[in-house]
């Protein structure tokens, strides 16, 4: 059964019960720190916007987290975890009330080492990365969200972005080293996993255990040029980014693909992208501009943006037009606009790719970002949707699941209705050991709302 806050809660004594840890109990306060971005899925809307907790807690370090998980299996009342907020699919929405717990005070970068760095859950990306670079290391790979979100929200709820060219997605063994989990059992403890074990608290939306300290693998850094090539078609455009993607020899960060006429929606960049243009956005290691040059030539491409990794750590960031910023963008011009999630499969012909170009024309505009699934380059697409109806949409993610296209249902809260598909009996043994009165973040994890 799924864990409710109870009208009866007596919210003074829990309060006392924190013991001096910082508390936001203002309406207004505590209605903001309640919501994330699912306002891009209509769907989600509806479910969502009443959904609200009862206070907001802001814990400084793993004792204080710890204080917080006992006072909550105490009282009995939910905890839903918090990094930025910036999450898509209401993933900290509190659904039935209770404490937001926000860790975004747990900043500590706690050692870093050449290709490792140790961090507490609330450090934002943008900040660990200026940190390891100073030291010829970057993360390996980082949310569109870069400059705000937290390293344990990006581990909780996110799954890959600008670096997954190369390093694949979080899921992957090997990007996210190890963890330490603070429980919600009667006397709550520290946990700590490593290697093949963090994949059990690995993207399950802070529903089974409070991740305090992460352990993250880096990659050397780069000075990343930023450039924009527009091409005379979309189908040249992505294949120009499968073959740069499949190009060993040149070094990359990010291969964006936006077909007519995504890119008329990027405002600070419509002096440098003409009007109407299939366009890629790209990071490409400075060393290796030349043989990039002749791959754009061989693809009768057009730079029609480029700035040295210098001038590119000032100002317009590309990465900030990439990813799920695309959809930002978009909608930001108008808000009616929707987005699906797509992994087509492996086919460097990009047949289906092609044919769902063609077949949905204008309702369903192609953005690709090519990553690296299992040592294969494929386009993951964040299309932008013209909305209709829920009915429709939903004939549109049918008719790509029938074809052979992936999903990732972007309008669902649930756990394994979005990405995985499956239960996860591995994350849902964790819960049962750690959180057996399933207080966190309920209503989310479909495996345990039907086994309890
Ligand atoms: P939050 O939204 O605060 O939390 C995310 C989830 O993790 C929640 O379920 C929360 O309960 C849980 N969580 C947070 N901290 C912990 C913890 N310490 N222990 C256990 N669970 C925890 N995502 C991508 O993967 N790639 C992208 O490129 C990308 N681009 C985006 C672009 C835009 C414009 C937007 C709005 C979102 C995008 N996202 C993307 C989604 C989101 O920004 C990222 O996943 C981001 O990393 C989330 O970090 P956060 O700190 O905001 O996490």
């Amino acid at each position: 059964m799924t864990a409710t806050t109870l009208p009866s809660t007596d919210w003074d004594a829990f309060v006392t019960a924190l013991d001096g840890i910082e508390v936001i109990r203002d309406a207004v306060q505590v209605a903001k720190l309640s919501r994330d971005y699912y306002t891009y899925s209509p769907i989600l809307q509806t479910l969502l916007s009443d959904k609200v907790g009862d206070l907001v807690v802001r814990p400084v370090n793993e004792a204080e987290v710890l204080k917080v998980a006992k006072a909550c299996v105490q009282f009995k009342v939910p905890l839903t975890i918090r990094g930025a907020g910036t999450g898509n699919y209401g993933q900290c929405v509190p659904l039935k009330g209770g404490v937001i717990l926000d860790l975004t005070r747990m900043q500590t970068v706690k050692w870093v080492k050449p290709g490792l760095a140790c961090v507490e859950p609330g450090v934002k990306l943008v900040n660990l990365d200026k940190q390891t670079r100073e030291m010829g290391w970057e993360i390996r790979m980082a949310p569109s969200t870069y400059r705000t979100a937290t390293v344990g929200g990006f581990i909780g709820g996110g799954s890959g972005g600008i670096g997954s060219i190369t390093y694949g997605q979080l899921r992957d063994r090997g990007n996210l080293h190890a963890v330490r989990v603070v429980t919600m059992e009667d006397e709550p403890r520290v946990i700590e996993l490593r290697g093949d074990d963090v994949q059990k608290v690995n993207h399950a939306y802070g529903t089974n255990g409070i991740i305090t300290e992460l352990e993250i693998p880096l990659g050397p850094a780069y000075p990343w040029a930023e450039l924009i090539v527009t091409f005379p078609d979309f189908m040249t455009a992505a294949r120009f980014g499968q073959v740069l993607g499949d190009s060993d020899g040149i070094i990359k960060k990010l291969i964006c693909i936006c077909a007519s006429p995504i890119s008329n929606y990027f405002a600070a960049l419509r002096s440098s992208i003409p009007t109407d243009s299939h366009c890629a956005l790209l990071m490409i290691a400075e060393p290796c501009l030349e043989p990039f040059g002749e791959l754009v030539r061989e693809f009768g491409g057009t730079i029609c943006y480029q700035k040295s990794a210098q001038e590119a750590s000032k100002g317009v960031a590309i990465a900030e037009f990439s990813w799920n910023h695309t959809t930002l963008h978009a909608r930001s011009v108008d808000p009616t606009l929707t987005y699906l999630q797509t992994l087509f499969p492996y086919d460097p012909d990009l047949k289906l790719l092609e044919h769902m170009y063609h077949h949905f024309g204008d309702e369903v505009m192609m953005h690709l970002e090519f990553i690296r699934v299992s040592s294969c380059v494929v386009p993951a697409a964040l299309q932008i949707v013209r909305f209709s109806t829920p009915e429709r949409l939903q004939e549109i993610i049918r008719y790509h699941e029938d074809s052979g296209a992936f999903i990732a249902n972007p309008h669902t809260y649930i756990l394994e209705d979005g990405g995985r598909k499956t239960i996860d009996p591995v994350q849902l043994q964790f819960k049962e050991m750690v959180d057996p009165y399933g207080l966190l973040n309920p209503g989310k994890m479909k495996a345990w709302e039907q086994s309890h």
